[in-house]
């Protein structure tokens, strides 16, 4: 197959052989192994990235709350915060991405619609760095789908060599790749390369090893909505890092792998079960009684 790639390095060597950017070359492997036209995949990508932007958008003006009442409100304070006479911490651009990915998750939390990109418990972080980069830069929708079908690869990849799953390896692994999928995005919706698109994947997901899953009462909400915020920012520094040009020391396969193995090392209280972390707290255990009973 032409366009196909197992790893980062073949992704990269491809990208590199056929003088084409990630996007590129997995909008063609997309329709090699699928056998579906590119016009088609491409209309399927826009329906996701207005699918996003929808949920951003929706918890800018709504006043949403989670099924288990651990979340709600949180994108809109941010808004307003940012909006009022005080000082951000982080600057405008960081709080819009922050609003956005917690916004993306009081959807998912009172079951709206969103793209689980890579999971649910993650849904936030790709739409909060490029609908937001792309808000903030005036970048047209053709250029955000271009982001997630960069983000799309790394996606592959994880999930084909290691996994997205919070439940098999701790949240490492699902907020992990989702802000590795992301950076690589917004790292080519910047101008960046193939190469530093990759590094930047690997910046995320080193900097998040070995973060377990502990939701409380079993519900994806807390502290997940936080680890969306928490994982965007991830996105972007790692983006602000490569295209500084400083790129990481360990090779994104090899990254990957490392996070398989933590993930794997992980006991099952730290994988999604609920009986570890902040989940098992005196308060988190008198939550899970207070939502069930
Ligand atoms: S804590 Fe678990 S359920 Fe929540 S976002 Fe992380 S991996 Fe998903």
């Amino acid at each position: 197959m032409k366009y196909n790639f197992t790893s980062g390095e073949e992704l990269l060597k491809k990208c590199e052989e056929l003088n084409i950017p990630i996007h590129e070359l997995c909008l063609e492997r997309e329709s090699e192994l699928t056998g579906v036209s590119k016009e088609e995949i491409l209309k399927k990508m826009h329906t996701a990235l207005n699918i996003m932007r929808d949920a951003v958008e929706k918890a800018q003006i709504e006043d949403i709350k989670s099924m288990g009442g651990l979340i709600g409100g949180e994108a809109k304070k941010l808004t307003l915060f940012r909006n009022s006479d005080k000082k951000t911490v982080c600057g405008e651009l960081m709080n819009k991405a922050m609003s956005a990915a917690m916004g993306t998750m009081e959807v998912n939390a009172s079951m709206g619609l969103v793209v689980a990109a890579p999971t649910a418990g993650s849904c936030g972080i790709l739409p909060g760095a490029i609908v937001t980069i792309g808000k903030e830069y005036n970048l047209t929708d053709e250029e955000m789908v271009r982001g997630l079908l960069t983000a799309s690869a790394i996606g592959a990849i994880i999930t084909r060599n290691a996994t997205v799953s919070g439940a098999e390896g701790g949240c490492q692994a699902e907020t992990g790749a989702a802000a590795a999928m992301a950076s690589a995005g917004v790292v080519e919706m910047m101008g960046g390369t193939p190469k530093e698109a990759i590094h930047s994947a690997s910046h995320c997901l080193q900097n998040v090893m070995g973060l377990i899953c502990d939701p409380i009462a079993g519900l994806v909400e807390a502290p997940c909505q936080g680890r969306n915020a928490i994982g965007v920012a991830n996105a972007l520094i790692s983006a602000e890092l490569v295209l500084c040009g400083i790129l990481n020391v360990i090779p994104f396969d090899e990254t990957v792998e490392a996070m398989y193995k933590v993930g794997k090392t992980l006991p099952m209280e730290l994988r999604e079960t609920a009986l570890g972390g902040v989940a098992a707290t005196c308060t988190g255990c008198s939550l899970t009684k207070k939502i069930f009973g």
